[in-house]
Parts: structure tokens; sequence; C-alpha cells
């Protein structure tokens, strides 16, 4: 492999092919992250180092800090393989609609949390590119977070944050992928950036009736409004509000 190679593409019989062993992913992430020779010390910003103690790590000439390849990546103080953590983040981004951490766990004989934990990480990857919108079955709403009235149903008051939340349902019914965003009303100004950030103009869209999604009708003709409270629609089951918001709040650890 080049020092300067890039993987791309879906092609899951030439990505098993590059990426064999452990060493093989830490020499490609080290040629990403130093692109090539160029190197500066986070301490010290001496441009001249040798090998690390760890694989493909490098170590300043000057004042011997050892960085490891993968430090400042998703891959850092990853519980399981670097190899793993590579097909586990190929799967993710090829797979259109997505994988639930069941899946991952089943696939990659790794416990669910340790999954889920990654599976996160990547995420917020993803979401900062904004290069991979959802497809598929996609449930949006918005509602209110935090403050002292967080038990008082509907969209009130106090010092609460509105947040549009999506969540991806996966064929076999798992949450897949889930973003949510402050905004600051719920209008169609509003939602049509998180709508554009987030989700694919094909994506079957599931909202409430509420009249702001009408809007983004042009641009997501597959947006369906039904009268039901969306969530019970998405897990079947009838969640309380508060219920469901403890279900985002645990896919969206920032809110
Ligand atoms: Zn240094």
């Amino acid at each position: 492999m080049s020092e300067r190679y890039k993987y791309t593409g879906v092609n899951s019989i030439k990505f098993n092919d590059c990426f064999r062993s452990d060493d093989d992913c830490y020499k490609y992430i080290a040629s990403i992250k130093w692109d090539g020779e160029k190197f500066a010390c986070k301490k010290c910003n001496h441009a001249k180092f040798c090998n690390g103690k760890s694989p493909y790590s490098r170590r300043c000439c000057k004042c011997r800090y050892d960085e490891s390849a993968t430090s400042g990546t998703m891959f850092d103080k990853c519980k399981f393989s670097i190899l793993i953590a590579f097909h586990i983040v190929f799967k993710i981004g090829t797979k259109k609609k997505g994988m639930s951490t069941l899946e991952l766990s089943k696939e990659f004989e790794q416990r669910q949390d340790t999954c889920w934990e990654f599976k996160w990480k990547i995420q917020q990857a993803m979401q900062s590119s904004k290069r991979f919108p959802m497809t598929g079955e996609i449930y949006i709403d918005e509602c209110y977070f935090g403050g002292p009235e967080e038990d008082k149903p509907g969209r009130s008051k106090g010092n609460k944050r509105l947040v549009i939340i999506a969540l991806q349902k996966l064929a076999d019914g798992n949450l897949g992928r889930a973003y949510a965003k402050v905004i600051q009303n719920a209008s169609g100004l509003e939602f049509k950036p998180f709508f554009n950030d987030y989700i694919d103009k094909t994506a079957n869209v599931v909202t409430d009736k509420w009249a702001g999604y009408l809007p983004l009708i042009p641009e997501y003709p597959n947006l369906k409004q039904i009268p039901l409270k969306w969530w019970i629609e998405f897990s079947g089951y009838p969640y309380t509000h508060n219920e469901f918001k403890r279900m985002v709040k645990g896919h969206t650890p920032s809110l």
C-alpha cells in the first residue's frame, strides 16, 4: 500500500484483502494521519521522529514524546482489536440502511454495549462530515428536553430546549442511527437545515401532523404525516412520551 493511498469504495472483497491484520490497519491509519512523512510533535512541534513503542507510532527526537497511530482518532482506546474496529466502520459506512448494535454484536462476537460505544463514535464522525444522510424509514419529532418541567406533557415553556430528533428504523425493527439538534422554534425554516444535513431525499420520513413539516414535502416527496403519536408506530408499543425521551437520550448522549 502506498503511503498516500486512501481507501474508498464499497467493495467488501477489496476491503477484506486490504485489511487482514492489525498491522495492516495500524500501517494504514499512520499513513493517513501523518500523510507520508509530515510530522509535528504534539508537545514541542519538532519535526524529526523515530519509531515509537506501539505499532507505527512516532517518537519525537527532541522531547521523546511517543504518539500512537490511533491517538486522536476514533480507534483510540478501543475495547476490541483495531482489525475488528476497521471492519465495523466499513460495515456501518457501506450498509445504506445501517446496522443495529445487536447485529454488530452477533457478527463480530463482541458485547452489545461495547459495540454501542464504538458505533456512537462512528456516528459522531459521520455526523460531523454530513456526507452520509440517513435512508430508509426515518421517524422525526420535536420535543422539549431539560428544565424542571420535564415530566409535564406537551410542548410547553420554561427553560427547556426545543430539540428535533430523527431516528432510523432498520428492517429488523431495531434502531439504526439517531440525530438530534436544538432548534429555536418548530417551523419549517428551522427544520430544513436539519433535514438537509441528515436525511436523504428518498427517505420514507414519518412525522406527526404538525404543520411545520408541510413546507418540506416538495423536497421530501416520501414524507408521510400520521395522526398517531409516531413513537407508537415506531416501536409497535405504546411508549409514553417520557419513556421515548429516555430511549432517545440513550442514543444521543449529548442531550
Ligand atoms: Zn517533542
